[in-house]
């Protein structure tokens, strides 16, 4: 068992979390006592911050919808059908008709290049995160 300090990534609070490794699998969280943002506390959300990274109800593949029902998708027709109806919206009703949501289930450095792609690649300031409580 090991156990590797790191940040919630649940919230914009930042609280510091042990994640108990064992057998390179996440089984557990744990506050850490000494962080100066939580000193020792986790919300709910932080004690269960473990549980989702083995999960079996992750996606692990593209969805497509086709006539009403999703469909396992490559990664190249995924991309290519997104980026085609995000230009296809852009050029119809402008950039700021689009929005992008991002997740904290993505690390600080995925969700800023989420932000670059939204602001830089499709000229829209339209991008929040469901952390942002
Ligand atoms: S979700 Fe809870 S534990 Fe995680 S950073 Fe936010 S307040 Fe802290």
């Amino acid at each position: 068992m090991q156990d590797i300090l790191t940040i919630c990534n649940y919230c914009g609070c930042g609280c510091g979390v042990y994640l108990s490794v064992a057998h390179n699998h996440v089984v557990g969280s744990y506050p850490s006592r000494n962080h100066p943002i939580s000193r020792g506390n986790l919300c709910s959300k932080g004690w269960h911050l473990h549980e989702f990274v083995h999960s079996n109800k992750r996606l692990t593949d593209p969805l497509l919808r086709k006539n009403g029902v999703l469909e396992k998708v490559s990664w190249d027709e995924a991309l290519d059908t997104t980026a085609k109806a995000l230009m296809a919206a852009k050029e119809k009703t402008g950039p700021d008709s689009i929005g992008v949501l991002s997740s904290a289930k993505c690390t600080n450095e995925e969700n800023y290049l989420l932000q670059k792609v939204a602001r830089a690649g499709l000229g829209t300031n339209n991008i929040d995160h469901c952390a942002r409580l």
